[in-house]
């Protein structure tokens, strides 16, 4: 396939909205914002052997490479609306590329993103996309904004994903409920929406919920204890793993895209009613402190430590998704 039949085929199946007043085609693609709304504006790139390993299913690499996106967009609150897609392919295979399309545009479709632009190149497989969404202004659910005595709170399970690819690593069965979290990550879109003006931060888990936690309390000027029994497991994951290896996954196993968020004592019942509705679970997990540490505590009031604090690029123990034992 050559680059100009690819692109005619993503321009194909780009999807509709009315604010795109010029898409994929010309040297900039046209867009109107709602007035008065700000742009949350965000990219993120996967590279094959370092974000999925190289026998990712096609789809699963496409649902991925926008849903990690779209996850920037939940943790901030904000409405998603446009994206671009830049593709670095070894070689511009149908196969791939309408398997590939079929995840990216499922996606798509699910949360009304137009793909408006990209660009295409030969190259090591890597998907780049931005992501742009809406918010209203003084909206947004920001690092920098939890305070001592809040409640932290984190969506769905943790350690699904990470716990697929420590399965997928050690060459055992994969679990298939584990293996869609890795594969198929869910943007808890509904859930940063819903929580704006509630929420006094937010943060999606991406690195792992230490890792990341440890980013709003830096952004924040605060510190958290988080309770470890409190920490939510997958009914897959407690079946998987030993307790030991399961607390380690679940502090600091990353790609789960769960939001991590912090909200003032006074709207728990809120935060509870919230998740009702829209049908996320939440799980308050801990309390933000005075301190600047993210501390985890167990029932006996003893100090966990993790073996490892999560996932660093180009960190001494980053272990990358192509290292398989054999
Ligand atoms: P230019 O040389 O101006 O960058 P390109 O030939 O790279 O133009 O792209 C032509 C048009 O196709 C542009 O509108 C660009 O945004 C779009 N495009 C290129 N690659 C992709 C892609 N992978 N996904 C979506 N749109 C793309
Ligand atoms: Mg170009």
């Amino acid at each position: 396939m050559l680059e100009f039949d690819l692109i005619a085929r993503i321009r194909q199946r780009a999807g509709l909205r009315e604010d795109v007043v010029l898409g994929i085609g010309d040297d900039c693609a046209l867009l109107s914002p709602p007035a008065g709304m700000q742009l949350a504006v965000t990219t993120d790139t996967l590279n094959c052997g370092v974000h999925f390993p190289e026998e990712t299913a096609p789809f699963d690499i496409g649902w991925k490479a926008l849903a990690v996106n779209l996850s920037d967009l939940a943790a901030m609150g904000a409405r998603p609306a446009w994206c671009t897609l830049s593709l670095s392919l070894p070689e511009a295979e149908a196969g791939f590329v309408d398997g590939f399309l079929d995840g990216f545009l499922t996606m798509a479709q699910r949360h009304d993103v137009a793909i408006v632009g990209g660009d295409t190149t030969r190259g090591p497989l890597s998907i780049s996309v931005a992501a742009l969404g809406f918010i209203g202004p003084g909206q947004a659910l920001r690092r920098d904004g939890a305070r001592a005595g809040d409640d932290i709170w984190v969506s769905g399970t943790l350690g699904d994903a990470a716990a697929a690819l420590a399965q997928w690593q050690a060459n055992a069965p994969i679990d298939l409920a584990l293996r869609a979290r890795l594969d198929r990550p869910t943007p808890r879109l509904e859930l940063g929406r819903a929580l704006c003006g509630i929420a006094s931060a937010c943060i999606d888990v991406s690195d792992g919920l230490l890792a990341d936690l440890a980013h709003v309390c830096d952004a924040s000027g605060v510190g958290a204890e988080l309770q470890l029994e409190a920490l939510p497991a997958s009914a897959a994951l407690d079946a998987a793993f030993d307790l030991g290896t399961r607390r380690q996954l679940q502090a600091t196993g990353g790609d789960d895209y769960e939001l991590c968020f912090c909200a003032q004592a006074v709207h728990r019942a809120q935060v509870e009613a919230i998740a009702r509705d829209i049908g996320t679970p939440v799980k308050r997990i801990g309390q933000v402190t005075e301190g600047c540490r993210v501390i985890v505590r167990s029932s006996q009031g003893e100090t966990w430590l993790p073996p490892s604090a999560g996932y660093v690029h180009f960190g001494e123990t980053a272990a990358k998704p192509s290292e398989r034992r054999q």
